[in-house]
């Protein structure tokens, strides 16, 4: 019998306040570990357009009854606490696919107007981008990154079990004509891509964008992913290097996970995340609100601080933040992928909000 994980937590969300204990005196997300968080990432729905083999089972997440889901006002109240009470500067809406909101132009818009100034952007697969992008750009959307793993129709058909190319490829033409430029481009490195890779890159400079590519980390809801089988940075470099002139460029940004190298001399550049083989959990800067408004403070830690019980509840912000922090305070030290004893976390990457 093949057991499905359905990506959902093992365990309720933690209802009672986490322990400060030994936690300094600051409005900052801190933990144990000295990190502190500035980048906020919003799931904001589990539904979405394709599948992902490395991310989606076959028929979907369990779809999470809409009452469960946080509104664009509970999203929004969450934004400003975050950007005004606890020292985040940067926030991304994300998912499952972002797009299958249709009230994703008001979520946006109320979290521009509770965060003014604060970068506000969307990971998307770009599945109708084309025709929502003006709606969201008036809202306060300042950028947009767009997964995309190959250019090659069949293949792309294969990896997200849905053949929708062209309509990823009109969404990338749009964000770039509106503006949002130099616009992002995400591949997740597996064994079936690796080959493509250079003509990915390829299409990426082509088209004016830059492109990031990410080791595949144990966040497949199929729980398929195999340590031995997955493709390290190094081994792209090596494919990539055979055809582009690659010079490192080191880490553009201290806390952005890339590793940036100059292609053929520049100024075009390729990233690269290498999660797995070379982890960046000691410079994390990332706090997660999953769709159904818990806290979580690393992808791969499955406890959980419910909010939105507190935001139904009638607390105030003051309350809400202090929930935030101690839920911060307990973020475990790093992924642990590759220790002996290490157990994917229940929920997956799209039920998480990547
Ligand atoms: N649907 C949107 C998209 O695909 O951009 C947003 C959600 S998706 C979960 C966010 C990011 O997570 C995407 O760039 C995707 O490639 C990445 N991702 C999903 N599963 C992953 C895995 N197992 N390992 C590494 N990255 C993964
Ligand atoms: Fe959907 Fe994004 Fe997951 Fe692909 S990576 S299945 S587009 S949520």
């Amino acid at each position: 019998m093949t057991v499905v994980n359905l990506g959902t937590p093992r365990s309720a969300a933690l209802r009672t306040e986490p322990s400060t204990e030994g936690r300094p005196d600051t409005r900052d997300l801190v933990d144990r570990y000295g990190r502190v968080a500035r980048d906020l990432r919003v799931s904001v729905t589990e539904k979405c357009s394709l599948r992902c083999t490395y991310c989606m089972p076959e028929d979907g997440l369990p779809s999470i009854p809409r009452d469960d889901l946080l509104s664009a006002v509970e999203i929004s109240r969450l934004v400003r606490i975050a950007t005004r009470d606890l020292g985040i500067t940067e926030v991304r809406l994300t998912g499952g696919e972002p797009l299958m909101r249709a009230d994703l132009a008001e979520i946006i818009g109320l979290s521009a107007e509770a965060a003014p100034g604060v970068d506000l952007s969307i990971t998307t697969n770009g599945i109708g981008l084309d025709h929502r992008i003006r709606s969201l750009v008036d809202a306060g959307l300042t950028r947009v990154n767009v997964s995309l793993d190959t250019v090659d129709r069949e293949h792309f058909a294969r990896l997200t079990r849905r053949d929708r190319l062209p309509a990823v490829l009109a969404g990338i033409r749009a964000a770039h004509d509106a503006g949002l430029t130099p616009l992002k481009l995400n591949a997740v490195l597996m064994r079936d891509t690796l080959a493509g890779a250079p003509d990915l890159l390829a299409w990426a400079i082509e088209n004016g964008c830059r492109l990031r590519f990410i080791e595949q980390m144990p966040l497949d809801a199929d729980h398929t992913w195999m340590r031995d089988n997955m493709v390290p940075a190094a081994e792209l470099l090596d494919v990539l290097g055979a055809r582009f002139t690659l010079t490192e460029a080191g880490r553009v940004d201290p806390s952005a996970p890339a590793e940036e190298w100059l292609v053929d001399g520049g100024p075009a550049t390729v990233g690269i995340i290498a999660s797995v083989t070379r982890s960046f959990c000691s410079a994390c800067d990332r706090t997660r609100i999953t769709a159904e408004g818990t806290v979580r403070s690393c992808l791969f830690g499955d406890d959980e601080t419910d909010l939105r019980a507190l935001l139904r509840g009638g607390a105030d912000d003051a309350e809400i933040a202090r929930w935030w922090r101690g839920a911060m305070w307990g973020k475990q030290a790093g992924h642990g992928i590759g220790a002996d004893g290490f157990v994917p976390p229940v929920r997956s990457m799209g039920a998480i909000g990547g």
